[in-house]
């Protein structure tokens, strides 16, 4: 690996996501450290057992950085600048995350909403709220950012300079941070080593045109190797970004065909999109990726929405 640069393998608490990365970088005697985890029961022993691995501590951190307000990157900002003093920079779109920390109430009731819309059934939804309600936010503390991690903002170290962009479409408060002599990126969870697509919905109006806009924008960079937010670090990005179009392209056309020949609710349109059933565990990453290429569709005017009694279907719109 590069000198002065450490990758802390966090556990976390998601089927299929087992790990997420935290990147310790050496700045003039102590660390930045990008991302966090999660906070959960034990998870602060996790953090402290991953730094002791590279032979480092948490108490060395000058400074947190987040790459975007999901809980596994963000969730345990507060607990180290509480114990360090150092600052946090994270981008101030952040209420999406924030939210079900803030006001857990208010972001069930907007996922309950959704899926009603969607065409979910009562009983299902019931099931979620039940289970949702249960579920901690991941986050021990929703602080606000000691400064807004936007376009332009610098980051010091020993390994040189690193610079903010803002990456908007897996999450609005997205950034990657870019390494210029060393052509390296911390790509967030923007790009991952293996491809795997997440949209926040309801908060933007067009993630999947701000995550293609934000493609272009970390492939203009030219990164020679991407540290991630899960997953090992990779080689050819571009490689990985044209993988993101592609996959991205492929279900925007799966969802225009889902709705040629009739109406269907978001419901019915996301197992066509991934080619898979929908089951109460995938659903709530699934059918919010699956309104944001319908909304998506909907911006360049190939499909429109009706809605009947409070659901929503979609249709396409037929061009003469
Ligand atoms: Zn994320
Ligand atoms: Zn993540």
């Amino acid at each position: 690996m590069i000198p002065g640069l450490w990758r802390l393998r966090l556990p976390l608490p998601f089927p299929g996501v087992p790990h997420g990365n935290a990147w310790a970088i050496a700045c003039d005697g102590g660390l930045v450290l990008v991302d966090t985890g999660m906070h959960e029961p034990g998870s602060m022993v996790e953090l402290e057992r991953a730094f002791d691995q590279v032979g480092l501590s948490v108490d060395d951190v000058r400074l947190v950085v987040c790459t975007h307000a999901h809980a596994d990157h963000c969730g345990q900002a507060a607990t180290i600048c509480d114990r360090t003093g150092s600052e946090m920079w994270m981008h101030p779109n952040h209420a999406h995350g924030y939210a079900s920390a803030v006001d857990p109430d208010t972001q069930v009731a907007r996922r309950l909403e959704i899926g009603r819309q969607s065409g979910v059934p009562p009983a299902a939804l019931e099931r979620y709220a039940e289970h949702a309600r249960e579920s901690p936010s991941g986050i021990a503390r929703a602080i606000e950012p000691d400064r807004e991690l936007v376009d332009g903002v610098s980051i010091d170290s020993d390994l040189g300079v690193w610079s903010a962009y803002e990456t908007p479409g897996h999450a609005p408060s997205h950034v990657c941070l870019f390494q210029p002599e060393r052509r390296l990126l911390i790509s967030g969870d923007h790009v991952l080593g293996r491809i795997s697509l997440y949209f926040d919905y309801g908060w933007t109006p067009d993630p999947i045109g701000e995550f293609l806009r934000s493609l272009d924008v970390v492939d203009e960079l030219d990164a020679r190797l991407a540290l991630s937010g899960h997953g090992k670090p990779f080689l050819d990005v571009h490689g990985h970004i044209e993988g993101n179009r592609a996959l991205v392209r492929e279900r925007l056309d799966a969802a225009l065909a889902a709705v040629s020949d009739a109406p269907r609710t978001a419901l019915e349109i996301t197992p066509v999109v991934h080619g898979e059933p929908l089951t109460e565990r995938n659903a709530g990453w699934w059918l919010p990726e699956t309104l944001c290429y319908l909304q998506h569709l909907e911006s360049r005017g190939l499909v429109a929405r009706e809605s009947d009694g409070g659901i929503e279907r979609w249709a396409a719109v037929l061009s003469n």
